[in-house]
């Protein structure tokens, strides 16, 4: 049977209706996997979650904008944009909440940064104004642009991926500072910024920097997609 894998959407309401949205590329991703998506959207009742997540085989946390700082004790800084407060508050209680239920999780860009603060971490506020780097990490201009990522050789990522270095995408501008409980960096680029983590006393908790749901014609970045749905079969 296909399992359910839910997908958490992100939200607006600048100027418009109050909307919950995800972008198409999770959900043909998800599909292309052999899984079946099921967009979660903003919800702030701890049952609710855990009522909601029993139905639910795995988790996908999509890109979007960033963690409130003052969720890992700092100030906000001038090029930080923050989710909207009621995601904020959502996220968390489905972050934590999937984490209790060892729900296997996929997250992407946002999504590893919120796991990351979840689980007592903290975040580079914007990497160009606090690390010195020739890597572009935000690129909005090329949609062609990758840089290159290196793979520790003793991670799941390595074993998912199957090679020690792959090229990625990368339209971040925060990245991991301190890593949470229990986490593992699990790949870098060449100037030491975290592209990805792994939870080890886990059954499937990944998280990559880049967007592979962008680079799913790249078997590399597909096999992300189809190791989470393995894990919530
Ligand atoms: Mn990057």
């Amino acid at each position: 049977m296909k399992p359910i894998i839910g997908i958490n959407c992100d939200y607006e309401e600048e100027g418009k209706q109050p909307y919950s949205f995800t972008y198409r590329d999770y959900s043909e991703a998800v599909v292309a996997a052999g899984g079946i998506p099921f967009l979660l959207p903003i919800i702030k009742d701890k049952s609710d979650v855990e009522l909601l997540l029993k139905k639910i085989a795995g988790l996908l946390l999509p890109g979007g904008n960033d963690v409130p700082p003052q969720r890992y004790g700092e100030e906000r800084q001038e090029k930080t944009v923050c989710v909207h407060p009621d995601k904020d508050t959502s996220d968390f209680i489905l972050v934590g909440t999937s984490i209790q239920m060892k729900k296997p999780i996929l997250a992407i860009c946002y999504g590893i940064q919120l796991v990351n603060v979840a689980l007592g971490g903290s975040l580079i506020q914007d990497i160009p104004s606090e690390v010195k780097t020739p890597i572009i990490h935000k690129d909005s201009q090329n949609k062609r642009y990758t840089h290159t990522v290196t793979i520790r050789k003793d991670s799941l990522l390595h074993k998912i991926i199957g090679t020690d270095r792959i090229e990625a995408n990368s339209t971040h501008h925060q990245a991991i500072k301190r890593l949470g409980k229990g986490l593992k960096d699990t790949a870098h680029t060449a100037d030491g910024i975290i592209e990805a983590i792994e939870c080890r006393d886990y059954p499937f908790l990944v998280g990559v920097q880049w967007h592979p749901e962008r680079m799913t014609g790249s078997p590399y970045h597909l096999a992300l997609f189809n190791a989470l749905i393995k894990a919530s079969e």
